[in-house]
């Protein structure tokens, strides 16, 4: 079996993560043929659009990518290649996992969780109304007739949170954790405040759960959550949040399994996948060699196990474990003090080497 997948290298130090992990999947010995579409700041200049259309019909066609990150330029009204490519191919489910391995710099041991955050609703979903403007007034007027009186000087960022998109991500995190042997899936809320739109995903939660008896069920408030999170990680599996608390938490837990140099992640739709570090484009970094590309290997390991290239993704995942925990072929981030390191292609150079005897 070939597989065809679109390989966007991304910028700033994009093009180096991605190189080295293309390198260790080649390595595995599952044969790829990377259609490469290029996205950011590079095409930006050339194209006169950083997420030219040809990315996102490659994507639709091959249906599993591999991607650096982008750089999303401040202030400039672009908008970000991310977002856009998320909506427009409705990749509605953020797959995180945060597993930690001897050897990542971390106070934590035997951490291992997957953070399922929704992608497309909540607070993130960018209906905003800005201060001052007559649609916000028109809001506020309407709130302060059946609610009571709120601030004209007000702006407002609307929370949706359907039955539909609740529904399909925490099933999607059921169905992730049947498929990969997990045992319990908990859905992170504050329905005790939010009763319409948190409220509502916690009873599809609960009503989807009932579908899974073979899977335990619980659930968590957010503030609990986060203390709970650095006090004990070990106890939790599964977690499965609408987009705002998804976006931190997942932040967190990457926190406690050594940093975003080691952290993977996916995004993913109904047949479609892209696989992609949890870091940014890190500029100041840019050609430099230096960066750590373990983030994005261990986002090629996810890819491998979408295609259900197992024991390719078992041995890449060995092999990155083998030389973490050895600690000599590692980047600076990767030590406790920060200096010190090899270069991006020699992390390359060692998990192949691994790959070679596993
Ligand atoms: P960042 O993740 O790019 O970098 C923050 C810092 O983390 C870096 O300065 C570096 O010290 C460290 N770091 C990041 N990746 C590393 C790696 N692989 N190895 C070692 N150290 C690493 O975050 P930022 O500076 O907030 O964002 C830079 C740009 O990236 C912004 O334009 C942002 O919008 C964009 N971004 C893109 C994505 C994506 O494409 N998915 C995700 C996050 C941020």
């Amino acid at each position: 079996m070939v597989y065809t997948v679109t390989l966007i290298p991304g910028d700033g130090i994009g093009p180096d993560v991605t190189a080295a992990a293309r390198r260790v999947l080649e390595a595995t010995g599952v044969k790829f043929v990377w259609e490469v579409a290029e996205a950011g700041a590079g095409v930006m200049a050339a194209q006169g659009t950083p997420l030219p259309d040809s990315v996102i019909e490659s994507v639709r066609k091959n249906k599993v990518a591999l991607k650096g990150p982008v750089t999303t330029p401040v202030g400039t009204g672009f908008r970000s290649v991310n977002v856009a490519l998320r909506k427009s191919l409705d990749l509605y489910a953020c797959l995180r996992p945060c597993k930690t391995y001897p050897g990542v710099p971390s106070l934590y041991k035997n951490v291992d969780i997957v953070v399922v955050r929704e992608n497309t609703e909540d607070l993130y979903a960018g209906i905003e109304f800005e201060r001052g403007t007559p649609e916000a007034a028109r809001i506020l007027k309407l709130i302060t007739e059946t609610r009571g009186k709120v601030r004209e000087d007000s702006g407002i960022s609307l929370k949706i949170i359907s039955d539909f998109g609740s529904r399909r991500i925490v099933k999607f995190a059921f169905d992730y954790a049947r498929q990969n042997n997990r045992k319990k899936v908990t859905a992170v809320h504050k329905a005790n405040i939010m009763k319409f739109s948190d409220g509502l995903f916690l009873s599809v939660a609960r009503e989807v759960a009932k579908g899974y008896p073979d899977i335990e069920f619980n659930d968590v408030i957010i503030d609990n959550l986060c203390m709970q999170l650095v006090r004990n990680p070990q106890q939790f599996d599964i977690l499965v949040l609408p987009n705002l608390y998804g976006d931190i938490v997942s932040d967190l837990c990457a926190g406690l399994v050594g940093g975003l140099g080691v952290a993977p992640g996916a995004n993913l739709g109904e047949g479609l996948a892209i696989f992609e570090p949890t870091h940014g484009s890190a500029p100041k970094y840019t050609g430099q060699n230096k960066v750590n590309p373990m983030a994005t290997m261990f986002s090629g390991m996810l890819m491998l196990r979408y295609l259900k290239e197992f024991s390719a993704a078992d041995r890449l995942e060995k092999s990155l474990a083998a030389v973490i925990s050895e600690g000599r072929s590692v980047t600076y981030d990767m030590k406790m003090d920060k200096s010190g390191g090899v270069g991006t292609s020699q992390v390359a150079d060692a998990v192949i080497e691994k790959l070679i005897h596993h």
